[in-house]
């Protein structure tokens, strides 16, 4: 397995198509007149969709618009935004030489009990310091494209979707060209997924479960196997498995890569996943397999088995699966990455000193 960058997935293997070189400048106009056009004709459906809210699986269907909240609680016309930043240690196809272009969300349509990013997914923790409007979101993303991104990473982005069409709307008027990343956990209605259809590149999913029992446990979300598989095949169907590159180069422009985080004491249900991929989807799309799992939260509020790191023989099987399930492109992480991987959503950079 090779050496991984610290807490990021590491480079692997590669099977990878780039765009033809040339025809790009009228292709990509043509895209991005596309792309503002389907999040015109999104937003206004999107958010009539927040006055009796069925925007992810949980259904509420609370009026947000009229201040009620549901699982995510979040409410009115602002946005939260826990941090953004210039982020190098995502897989490679998506940080690239110069990062990406990241947005972290606050609050979550999921709510794992183990979750790593917890001090900003907590829903119980009100985020009224870092609510946003529409414009000043769609701000944020031109100024991570000045910085010289290669994407605008959208973490969480489920339960904030309408504001995101709209940010999104007003970018692209503005100029906002490079592709846009969803970076979720999976736990998403199909039928929204395919309203994305032309204005996602890239989808980023974590595929955490594939055993009810432990979706129910961890993510209080019984459905998630049945539900994420629905989603993964919407998202399969937009991209199919090849991971399509900026011309010259290994960096992402449109694709499918799937995560999985490795959770302790629970090698089975990650082999399941890996399984299920390879049967209903195909060995050939890229898989980032996550290592780096640690009990972020105080002693005593997780069960036993999640009370600690992964052992390196946990991961060791999972990734064993994985090869001989003929996975050939995507990352491995360092067995070790959990010591590396331990962001403070305190610092202007989360991931950096
Ligand atoms: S987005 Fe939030 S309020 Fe809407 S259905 Fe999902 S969890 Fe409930």
């Amino acid at each position: 397995m090779p050496s991984a960058q610290a807490g990021a997935p590491c480079g692997c293997l590669f099977r990878l198509q780039s765009l033809p070189a040339d025809g790009i400048s009228q292709a990509m106009k043509d895209i991005f007149c596309e792309k503002r056009d389907i999040a015109a004709r999104l937003e206004p459906v999107l958010w009539e969709l927040l006055e009796k809210c069925v925007l992810c699986p949980r259904r509420c269907g609370v009026n947000r618009l009229a201040g009620e909240k549901g699982f995510c609680a979040l409410a009115g016309e602002h946005v939260p935004i826990a941090s953004y930043c210039v982020h190098r240690g995502e897989e490679p196809a998506i940080s690239g030489h110069n990062g990406s272009g990241t947005i972290f969300f606050g609050h979550c349509n999921l709510g794992c009990i183990y979750c790593q990013n917890q001090s900003i997914s907590d829903n119980s923790i009100p985020m009224d310091k870092n609510m946003a409007s529409v414009a000043e979101l769609s701000g944020i993303m031109l100024s991570l494209q000045q910085a010289g991104c290669h994407n605008i990473n959208l973490v969480t982005p489920t339960h904030v979707l309408p504001y995101i069409v709209s940010a999104l709307k007003i970018a692209f008027e503005r100029g906002l060209s490079i592709p846009v990343v969803y970076n979720c956990g999976g736990y998403e209605r199909a039928g929204i997924i395919k309203m994305l259809d032309g204005l996602v590149d890239i989808y980023l999913p974590d595929f955490k479960y594939m055993d009810s029992g432990l979706a129910s446990l961890c993510s209080h979300a019984p459905d998630y196997p049945e539900t994420a598989a629905a989603a993964f095949k919407e998202m399969y169907r937009q991209t199919g498995p090849d991971l399509i590159l900026k011309n010259g180069t290994e960096i992402a422009r449109r694709g499918l890569i799937v995560r999985h985080l490795v959770l302790p004491g629970n090698v089975e249900n990650s082999i399941m996943v890996l399984e299920w991929m390879a049967k209903e989807l195909s060995n050939k799309l890229h898989l980032s397999l996550m290592s780096q799992y640690y009990p972020a939260q105080e002693r005593g509020k997780l069960p036993p088995q999640l009370n600690r790191t992964l052992l390196h023989s946990e991961y060791e099987t999972v990734a064993a699966k994985a090869v001989e399930l003929g996975f050939e492109n995507g990352w491995f992480q360092e067995p070790d990455s959990h010591k590396t991987y331990r962001p403070d959503f305190k610092k202007k950079h989360p991931f950096e000193g």
